[in-house]
């Protein structure tokens, strides 16, 4: 029997990499121009599969909409195929919810064409999350297609995939990529020849037949395909040649027998895993993190819940979450790119945290008018009951007990706050007027209360009160009118205003079991911790509150966490790799001790208390490309900020510096209370569990530095950080033939000026083009990293929430119909990772991140059970049983 080969034409569209996006477009015209005349003019070139990704479709048909029918028409004929997804995203650095939607939309304009592939198609991914398989079996696929990451106790072209809940897929496995039949030739020989070579070099895989990949990045379709492979197939009777899809290919292959893997693809046995995408532009990391915030943690629950059905900005979502998978392209939010596309990427994302926040505060503020009681109100944006630290203003001047005064603000229009008087001329007051909106608030907690205008023979006096309740009632447009016909009639009057400004203050105050999805006045409750400092002797300094202390010492610039030393160590060390990978210098110089260290205390308690602690450094400055040496001095002066609230059991900490070196990585180390032999990080709905190895070869070393989404623990340590952060575990130390670390690093910058470097230790060849990007170096730029740190921590989740999420703030005034206290929905027994309307109704995404039986329930709801497709997969009546790792998606009535 001649062997199988199924050829599938395809290209692989990298949307932006090392050329901007519209560049890349120019090309991706082209392409698509030829392709479709190609596929029209020749039956023989059976069918073309377009990246699996939906954007190429929609970036052509934005420069020709005229081709729309000719790509449906080739679509419904089976000649093109696309999708299923709208990106082919980075599966680690961003978040489970932009997976989803990234499939979401893929599926539903690829609905407009008459369907997508229905193969999980993921050819370049730098690696795959755990949790994969199950959301492609939500979505009805059966497989897989991968490459990279893939271990090397793989052994065949096909595996069964096995999610963390033990749902699985057939995972083809792309053996040497999805380019093994590039650049097919024109001569029939030389492709036996091709097919040939090919088939001793992964034979030893084959299943069955052999998938053979005709494309890769950018490249054209050869039209001489259909001729060639037919003159092939006359030639010889080794090999049965077909041009076939990819979903025709994979409804033949072998499905029986497979070996099984289960959890994430982090491997880099066989191909490139890239791992060190994940530190080289902290910058990015952070803006991914915010606008994931703003979308998933804020707009969408708080529109979903406390605005009526009909004004769900569905819309203006839409808007916010193309950007934010269009940036999901791996090459996009790896940053592994020039820096016109980082430029572009870190621009969507600041528009969709726009579109995030501002619908946030729109919702919040239609709340505060619904409220029946005046006064300020706390709201919590998440499904956790928690308490937390807020801050509000009051009236008066002395802190009530139990608060914490902050600084004063200036009052309104910067005059400092109580009675005060001034007296302009008419043309001054024209201008004002024009620069004054409509509104009647004048800043976050500031609102016009009152207008009063008088005119007499000596001038026109005005008199303005100002107040921190809300009015909307005061008539301000109709008094500016009233005010430039008065200033029109006497153009040389003089205008005396008198501003009348109650005192204020700020304080801050600590509020407890705000209920999830929820609400309650915002009154300070009285602390049963309270946070203390303490200076004892010149060395050393303590903040504490009765669940944790933090002792900084003042000659190392470290701190200890009850009493465990070394926290906060800063080492800054080489970097002579590039955008993809971290690699030492032939000669590094290690740099953890500073030269000065001042410690300051910045706020004192009871509520929150601050320890300023600022080190000097002398940093080598740049890698010297002949000798691989650090070399130079450069200055740098590092700050971090500990921070301690009452009631709360871990310590935020918060370091900032200007980044003055190039080609260099500073991490900070930390010790484990105890030695571990693995960490667990969160990764797409769920955790995942990882030793102290990583797999690699010669041309990838297998570093052991992994992705942590927001958390990651080991050894009875959690760190809870604010965007995704590379971690190590360190200091390892083998007794009894087992391997323990001591200490867990993360990576706070990676500086490198390379997309792609050659000749590097831990990656000779190079994985992209060797192009300088300045903008990796992220030199002269701020760099801050937020973390927060337990010892005693039983719910990372949790901690999450409340290390990094704010309970919300409104000043209600009053007359509306809501109780001052409830709570929108209550859902206990799993983590919410959506909440949000879909076609009007409710829909709330749910996982079981424990590997123990769960049973959600969200109280007084029922409605359906729905697959990733929208679909009915059963009903749902006040609680469901969740399996270890399950996720599952709820309509609710
Ligand atoms: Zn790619």
């Amino acid at each position: 029997m001649p062997r199988r080969v199924s050829i599938v034409p395809h290209t692989h569209w990298d949307r932006e990499w090392y050329e901007p996006f519209q560049t890349f477009r120019l090309r991706l015209v082209h392409l698509i121009d030829g392709l479709l005349d190609l596929l029209e003019r020749d039956p023989s070139y059976t069918t073309f599969l377009l990246d699996g990704q939906m954007a190429v479709v929609d970036d052509y048909l934005e420069v020709r909409p005229e081709a729309e029918d000719r790509i449906r028409a080739l679509a419904a004929s089976g000649r093109l195929t696309m999708g299923p997804w709208y990106i082919l995203m980075d599966e680690f650095l961003v978040s489970g919810e932009t997976i989803v939607r990234d499939l979401q939309m893929g599926i539903q304009r690829g609905a407009a064409f008459g369907g997508v592939m229905d193969v999980g198609y993921l050819p370049d991914m730098f690696g795959h999350v755990a949790q994969m398989p199950q959301l492609l079996r939500l979505a009805g696929f059966e497989h897989a297609v991968v490459w990279r990451g893939v271990p090397a106790v793989i052994e065949k072209n096909a595996f069964r995939w096995e999610a963390l809940d033990g749902s699985g897929v057939r995972a083809e496995y792309l053996v040497v990529g999805y380019g093994n039949g590039a650049s097919i030739p024109e001569d029939a020989e030389a492709l036996v020849r091709r097919i040939s070579d090919h088939e001793k070099e992964v034979g030893s895989f084959l299943l069955d037949g052999m998938l053979f990949m005709d494309g890769t990045d950018h490249q054209e379709p050869q039209p001489w395909l259909g001729r060639v492979v037919g003159e092939a197939n006359e030639l010889q009777d080794e090999f049965d040649l077909e041009v076939t899809s990819l979903a025709s290919y994979l409804k033949r292959a072998v499905a029986q027998d497979l070996s099984t893997w289960r959890g994430e693809l982090r491997s880099g046995a066989r191909a490139n895993v890239l791992m060190g995408v994940t530190s080289n532009r902290v910058d990015v990391r952070r803006r991914v993190a915010e606008a994931e915030r703003a979308l998933e943690k804020r707009a969408e629950p708080l529109c979903a819940l406390l605005l009526p059905a009909e004004q769900w900005p569905s819309r203006l979502l839409e808007l916010a979450w193309t950007q934010m998978v269009r940036n999901a392209a791996h090459d996009s939010v790896c940053a592994c790119s020039v820096d016109d596309v980082t430029d572009a990427v870190l621009e969507r994302y600041a528009e969709a945290r726009q579109i995030g926040d501002g619908l946030a505060e729109q919702a919040l503020k239609a709340f505060s008018r619904s409220l029946a009681e005046p006064g300020p109100v706390v709201v919590n944006p998440s499904a956790h009951a928690r308490g937390g630290t807020i801050e509000i203003v009051l009236p008066g001047n002395s802190a009530p007990p139990d608060t914490q005064g902050l600084p004063e603000e200036p009052g309104a229009f910067g005059i400092p706050r109580g009675l005060g008087a001034l007296t302009l001329d008419a043309p001054t007051v024209r201008t004002i007027l024009g620069m004054l909106p409509d509104g009647s608030q004048i800043d976050t907690h500031t609102w016009i209360q009152s207008v009063s205008v008088a005119e007499d023979e000596t001038g026109i006096d005005i008199t303005i009160g100002f107040g921190s309740e809300e009015r909307y009632d005061v008539p301000i447009s109709t008094i500016k009118q009233d005010l430039y016909t008065r200033l029109g009639a006497h153009p040389d009057s003089v205008v005396r205003i008198r501003l009348d400004q109650p005192p204020t203050q700020r304080v801050l105050a600590r509020v407890s079991n705000v209920p999830g999805f929820g609400w309650k006045p915002a009154e300070p409750e009285k602390l049963s911790n309270p946070v203390t400092i303490v200076e004892g002797d010149a060395a050393e300094v303590v903040i504490r509150n009765g669940l944790v202390s933090v002792a900084v010492d003042s000659s190392e610039g470290t701190f200890a966490v009850d009493g465990l030393r070394g926290f906060g160590r800063l080492v800054d060390g080489g970097d002579h790799g590039d955008s993809y990978n971290y690699s030492p210098p032939l000669s590094d110089q290690l740099v953890d001790t500073p030269d000065s260290v001042s410690v300051s205390i910045s706020e004192r308690g009871p509520v929150r208390g601050r320890i300023v602690i600022v080190s000097q450094y002398t940093w080598p400055e740049y890698v010297d490309g002949s000798s691989r040496a650090r070399t130079g001095e450069q200055k740098v002066e590092v700050s971090t900020t500990l921070e301690l609230c009452a009631e709360e059991r871990f310590v935020r900490v918060s370091t900032t510096f200007v980044n003055p070196a190039r080609d260099h990585r500073l991490r900070v180390h930390m010790p484990l209370p105890t030695a571990a032999p693995q960490s667990i990080a969160e990764c797409a709905f769920g955790v995942v569990e990882r030793g102290l190895e990583a797999e690699g070869r010669a041309d990838e070393f297998g570093l052991p530095t992994f992705p942590a989404k927001r958390f990651v623990s080991a050894g009875g340590l959690t760190v809870v950080h604010d965007a995704t952060t590379e971690y190590e575990l360190v200091d390892i130390e083998e007794s009894d033939g087992a391997r323990r670390a001591h200490g867990l690093a993360l990576t706070l910058l990676r500086s490198t000026g390379m997309l792609s470097r050659l000749g590097m230790s831990y990656r000779p060849l190079p994985a992209g083009p060797l192009t300088p990007v300045d903008g990796l170096q992220l030199l002269g730029q701020r760099v801050e990293a937020n973390y927060s740190l337990c010892l005693s921590c039983d719910d990372p989740y949790r901690m999450a929430a409340e290390a990094i999420g704010d309970l919300e703030v409104v000043y209600a005034p009053g007359g509306g119909w809501r109780d001052s206290s409830g709570s929108s929905l209550e859902v206990e027994g799993a983590e919410v990772s959506a909440l949000r309307r879909v076609a009007g109704v409710l829909e709330l995404r749910v996982f079981n991140p424990s590997d123990h039986d769960t049973t959600v329930t969200v109280a007084d709801r029922s409605g359906w059970v729905v697959d990733l497709r929208g679909r009915t997969l059963g009903p749902f009546d006040g609680s469901l049983d969740l399996r270890p790792f399950g996720i599952a998606t709820l309509h609710l009535v």
